[in-house]
């Protein structure tokens, strides 16, 4: 049974990766921590339970990596897939900070894999977490409880008190009812506010209802909304977010990786008019993947069917759950209430506009499409052979980048432009620091253990002064 009366030199709030780095860090550096889960136990570390990778630099290949990823590399990464909507200081630092991680993360019990085959290739700059997230998590959990960290579960922190810029309390929902604690410093690592149907309405309106959240029900965002409204900088806009095309048929929250859909560059996505509408082969697919979460959220009904046919059934790692066969178009199409002599016809255009190439999904290829609106600049290959696939496919919204300011201490910043006095932040509830748009895989899991590191750190260090 934890004391609540005492007070502890520094309370987490969170879960999930950011936060259980933060209470090692923190511990490590001689602070009593307390980390405050609000989740029940079973349903600990919010979408960190969901990871497989983490992108960090690395001047050489190791074990698990197969290659040199330098800082610069991953910098012009970052570059491209913000268009440069990001705090080039913070990022820089951060990039140069994750080199050091690859190692941390090991002594803090985290084991890696080599990174597996398939349409997401990573091998050089991904390292992959032996056993998953959960695995990765459980690692965490057990180091932070056998340093002395204290974890209460079931702890949504409800209500934070915070004076001109300094932390005094947090009030916690229990069982047995509403309980304040104290501690001389806060970490906040409670997530996004994906999970927040409501919120997410504010940006989206009525088609935030057909979105499915792939992680946690938990991260609704209610301490970022007590952070800003106590006068925390926001940083980031808050239609932007992490979304990919899920499998349709996955539950509202928690799906997981296993409703993701990467099937995209072998087919044609077309709508409820079964009309085509973007370039399925514009780019590589680690680099397209993550916009059409949003190209789906833009359809009507905020659905959309990825169409293929028998020669690509076991190209790409399939959903959970089975694509729709049919023998024909027309059937295929009956099957979703899409018309089928509309959906014949998108097909039809779409195999006699395809030119002749050699098809290789690795790079840039020249099977390509000629005279087609939108056209398909790579991978083009005509749907021709039955039975015909398809996936219905809906918004997946892995997580929101809507945040808190914060600086290279991972010290939140307020309004005004001055440090908080004893506030950190680290994970999803910072990453519009860094993420202005776009994502690269595997940075979602490197901003929460940098800056869960460092504000661990800088915690324990203003609390001992
Ligand atoms: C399906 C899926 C796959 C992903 N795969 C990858 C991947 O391979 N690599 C990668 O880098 N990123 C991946 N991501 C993104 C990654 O999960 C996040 O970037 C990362 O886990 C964020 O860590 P975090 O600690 O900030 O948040 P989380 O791990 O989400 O933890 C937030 C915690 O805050 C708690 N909480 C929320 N509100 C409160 C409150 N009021 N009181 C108390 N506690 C509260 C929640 O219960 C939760 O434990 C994936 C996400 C999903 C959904």
């Amino acid at each position: 049974m934890v004391d609540l009366t005492r007070k502890f030199d520094v309370l987490v709030i969170g879960g999930g990766n950011a936060a259980l780095c933060a209470a090692i860090s923190a511990r490590r550096a001689g602070a009593s921590v307390l980390v405050l889960e609000g989740a029940p136990k079973f349903y600990r570390g919010g979408n960190t339970r969901h990871t497989r990778n983490m992108r960090c630099a690395h001047d050489a290949a190791t074990d698990i990596l197969t290659g040199p990823y330098t800082e610069q590399e991953f910098w012009e990464d970052l570059l491209r897939v913000t268009g440069g909507q990001t705090d080039e200081e913070l990022a820089r630092f951060m990039i140069r900070e994750s080199k050091d991680i690859l190692n941390w993360i090991v002594e803090q019990g985290v084991r890696w894999q080599p990174s597996l085959g398939g349409t997401l290739s990573l091998g050089r700059t991904n390292s992959f977490f032996l056993g998953g997230g959960r695995a990765m998590l459980n690692a965490l959990y057990l180091t932070a409880e056998q340093l002395g960290v204290e974890i209460i579960y079931d702890a949504e922190v409800l209500d934070l008190e915070i004076d001109d810029g300094m932390f005094l309390s947090a009030d916690l929902r229990r069982t047995d009812g509403r309980v304040n604690v104290t501690a001389s410093t806060l970490v906040a690592a409670a997530g996004g506010f994906e999970a927040n149907i409501d919120w997410l309405k504010q940006y989206w309106g009525e088609a935030a209802d057909n979105f499915l959240i792939r992680g946690t029900p938990y991260n609704r965002g209610s301490i970022l909304r007590m952070l800003l409204g106590k006068g925390v900088q926001e940083v980031g806009d808050p239609t932007q977010c992490h979304a990919v095309a899920i499998d349709a048929r996955a539950p509202k929250f928690d799906g997981g990786i296993i409703t993701r859909l990467d099937c995209v560059v072998f087919g044609v996505v077309v709508n409820t008019q079964a009309a085509r509408f973007y370039d399925e082969g514009e780019d590589i697919w680690p680099k397209r993947y993550a916009i059409w979460g949003r190209l789906v959220a833009a359809q009507p009904d905020q659905i959309a069917y990825i169409i293929f046919d028998s020669t690509v059934l076991n190209s790409f790692m399939p959903s959970l759950f089975p694509p729709i066969a049919a023998g024909s178009i027309a059937e295929l199409a009956s099957k979703f209430d899409l018309d089928p002599a509309a959906l014949e016809k998108t097909i039809g255009d779409f195999n006699a506009a395809v030119r002749p190439g050699t098809f290789d999904h690795t790079v840039l290829d020249d099977c390509r499409t000629e005279g087609l609106t939108p056209p398909k600049t790579h991978w083009a290959r005509r749907i021709e052979t039955p039975p015909y696939y398809a996936y219905p496919v809906r918004p997946g919204i892995t997580f929101t980048y809507l945040g808190t300011r914060v600086n290279r201490q991972a010290r939140m910043l307020m309004k005004d432009g001055n440090a908080a006095v004893n506030m950190f932040a680290a994970g999803e509830i910072m990453a519009g620091n860094v993420l202005g748009k776009g994502y690269a895989a595997g940075i979602g899991m490197t901003i929460g253990s940098v800056f869960g590191r460092i504000a661990g750190r800088e915690a324990a260090q203003h609390a001992r002064n």
